[in-house]
């Protein structure tokens, strides 16, 4: 079978759309091939415009959680869309949502919903300015928080500790009020709080990094990035839009015992529509407008469709005592079998996994941070890729992102992907010693 369609429909897309997609990783460049056009999803399956099934661990990019086309779900969006798809008034069921998260999340007393992880981040750092009066945030290389301007930043080299922009378009300006630190280097943050007195309002970090492959944090990392927040008196925001209702119930937090000052969700708490939400300590929160100074607003923010389907979801995590149990368990058995199979072609990787998070790179490891996680062998995840593809496993198609298990996956769709692997990493192992071995005269 061909993937005749989706090359048409790409073409197509192109002469309208900029690049032919609305978010760039779903170009496929990463992979070098064209990118495959869905149609409809099940449970743990997809299925494209020429007809073709996969096993998806792509999930929409980890929203979600309960795979696609959950009864429940659509149910919910249906009934709210007949009720009126948007009125711009406060709704109950956005407290109902809220009250949900508040019970969930230890580090959330006040909440507000925004539609996207980039909104919430971008709003979360500027009520952190406004909190502490201070301008610069420290971020980490390799962290993903949204393409807001503050953000989209590089580490500068050597003795340089401001940051530089990594997209053009973002000013010079923007970028010195943004520090870039390695990942796992807790040192590092601790000079830059005494190289920059009363200057940092805050530091932002994803707690289970899922933007550059799946990275962990070291013990106590988090704890020591929390003490030193205390000390300095500047704002700890976990960025938790992936880990969120992602590597349990209280995302990366409640995993951890570490509480931040502010939150950023997104992702699984809008069950696929598009939601994000910013939330923490009541007094901080306050700083808001309309009860504070810091301006934030949305015209779709809270929207009952986007809040009918995250309630639905967030129920039914709340409501099955072992739903994260049994994703942990299936996410070991892939990790475990994808680990053992590489092994046995002598292919170098490293496994993570967080809950029904998981990640492998093809490289002997340890990855603490975005320097090891670039040792990756890209061109050889690319044919390992396309491999997959063929035998019907939909993965992220960059080595960078992070595969996500949901509650629709099961034994059997391990085992077939298993399979594929084996099939897969063979095949990519042989090519490679192909293009490696010199051409004879
Ligand atoms: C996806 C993601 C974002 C951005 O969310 P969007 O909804 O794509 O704007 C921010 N932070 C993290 C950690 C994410 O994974």
């Amino acid at each position: 079978m061909s993937f005749e369609r989706s090359i048409a429909a790409f073409g197509r897309a192109k002469n309208v759309i900029a690049g032919g997609v609305n978010s760039p990783v779903r170009a496929f460049r990463a992979v070098g091939l064209s990118p495959v056009f869905m149609k409809s999803g099940s449970g743990a399956i997809l299925t494209d415009v020429d007809g073709r099934h996969y096993v998806d661990y792509v999930l929409s990019w980890g929203p979600l959680l309960l795979g696609h086309a959950h009864p429940a779900v659509v149910k919910a969006i249906a009934a709210a869309a007949a009720r009126g798809t948007s009125f711009g008034t406060p709704t109950e069921i956005e407290t109902e949502l809220a009250e949900c998260i508040v019970a969930a999340m230890p580090s959330i007393e006040r909440i507000r919903f925004v539609s996207s992880g980039t909104e919430a981040t971008m709003s979360a750092i500027r009520l952190a300015r406004g909190y502490t009066r201070r301008p610069k945030i420290v971020k980490f290389a390799g962290c993903y928080h949204g393409h807001a301007d503050a953000f989209l930043i590089s580490a500068g080299s050597g003795a340089l500790t401001n940051g530089v922009p990594n997209s053009p378009g973002v000013t010079e300006g923007t970028a010195r009020d943004t520090i870039v630190l390695p990942f796992n280097d807790a040192a590092a943050v601790e000079r830059t709080f005494v190289e920059h007195p009363d200057a940092i309002a805050a530091v932002v970090v994803e707690p289970y990094p899922g933007n550059m492959g799946l990275v962990l944090p070291q013990p106590d990392y988090l704890k020591r990035l929390r003490e030193l927040c205390a000390e300095h008196r500047a704002l700890l925001i976990f960025d938790e839009v992936m880990s969120g209702f992602r590597v349990g119930p209280g995302g990366a937090q409640a995993r951890t015992g570490v509480v931040p000052d502010l939150t950023t969700l997104g992702k699984v708490i809008g069950g696929g529509l598009p939601v994000g939400a910013f939330g923490g300590r009541a007094d901080v929160m306050s700083y808001l407008s309309p009860e504070g100074p810091v301006y934030q607003a949305g015209t779709l923010s809270g929207n009952p469709l986007a809040m009918a389907a995250g309630l639905a979801t967030l129920r039914a995590i709340r409501d099955d005592a072992t739903l994260f149990e049994r994703l942990e368990v299936l996410t070991r058995v892939l990790t475990e079998g994808l680990s053992e199979i590489a092994a046995k072609h002598g292919i170098a990787h490293t496994v993570a996994r967080a809950g029904s998070m998981f990640g492998i790179f093809f490289t002997d490891g340890p990855v603490v941070d975005l320097e090891s996680a670039m040792k990756s062998d890209t061109a050889f995840f690319a044919k390992y890729y396309a491999a997959m593809l063929d035998r019907g496993i939909y993965l992220a198609p960059s080595q960078f992102e992070a595969g996500f298990v949901s509650t629709a996956h099961t034994t059997r769709h391990v085992e077939q992907t298993l399979t594929a692997a084996d099939a897969s990493m063979a095949h990519a192992a042989a090519q490679r010693a192909q293009a490696a071995t010199p051409v004879s005269r």
